[in-house]
């Protein structure tokens, strides 16, 4: 959704809530799509609505740097609540794409990047899993990659996008404690390492 524009709508999940059960539980995925996600999209609706300035901007546009402090753009003390939804819907929206109850392996593209960079798609695991545990409080690990085609796995801060930096997200790990708590408690190392039975690569296959 990141081409769509105010007011933004709630995408429905592409599969069913307890389809990813074991790994993640339906009344995780019910409060994380259908309340989480829905929150972040009701408040960067609400946070726009007084700015129709702003309303031909992109998802992605919203978050692309500087685009906001234009002249004819929304006043200052409106931007970081545009910018904290926008990321949590940019982020979001991504992520339930990135699940699937039948994943898609990493295209040759990916897979191609993934062993020159990492050796392996194992050691790619242990060290995005490493890097996802390390996230400190709430956040996100993100699979990213540049105009010049190099990937890079980045911590995320609270809903802090790869857009800023000129990257677009390949998959991306959701860390907040609302992704896992209801399930696994504190044990975040746990839901990282089930969440790989249901992490999907669709990106990149349209490049190829
Ligand atoms: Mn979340």
């Amino acid at each position: 959704m990141q081409n769509e524009r105010y007011p933004f709508k709630l995408p429905p999940l592409p599969y069913a809530h307890d389809a990813l059960e074991p790994y993640i539980d339906a009344e995780t995925m019910h409060y994380h799509h259908d309340k989480h996600f829905k929150a972040y999209i009701d408040n960067l609706n609400k946070a726009l609505e007084p700015y129709p300035e702003a309303h031909g901007l992109t998802l992605a546009g919203l978050l692309s740097p500087g685009r906001l402090e234009q002249p004819g753009s929304p006043p200052e003390e409106a931007r970081r609540g545009i910018l904290d939804n926008a990321g949590g819907v940019y982020n979001h929206d991504l992520f339930f794409k990135c699940l699937s109850p039948r994943p898609d392996a990493p295209g040759d593209q990916l897979t191609a990047l993934i062993n020159s960079q990492y050796g392996s798609f194992e050691a790619f695991k242990k060290a995005f899993s490493e890097l996802a545990a390390s996230v400190f409080g709430s956040g996100w690990a993100c699979l990213a990659i540049d105009g010049g085609g190099r990937l890079s796995a980045v911590k995320l801060a609270n809903q802090d996008t790869v857009v800023p930096a000129g990257m677009s997200p390949v998959m991306l790990f959701d860390v907040w404690e609302h992704a896992y708590y209801l399930k696994y408690k504190n044990l975040r190392a746990d839901y990282i390492d089930a969440i790989w039975n249901v992490a999907s690569f669709p990106m990149l296959r349209a490049r190829t």
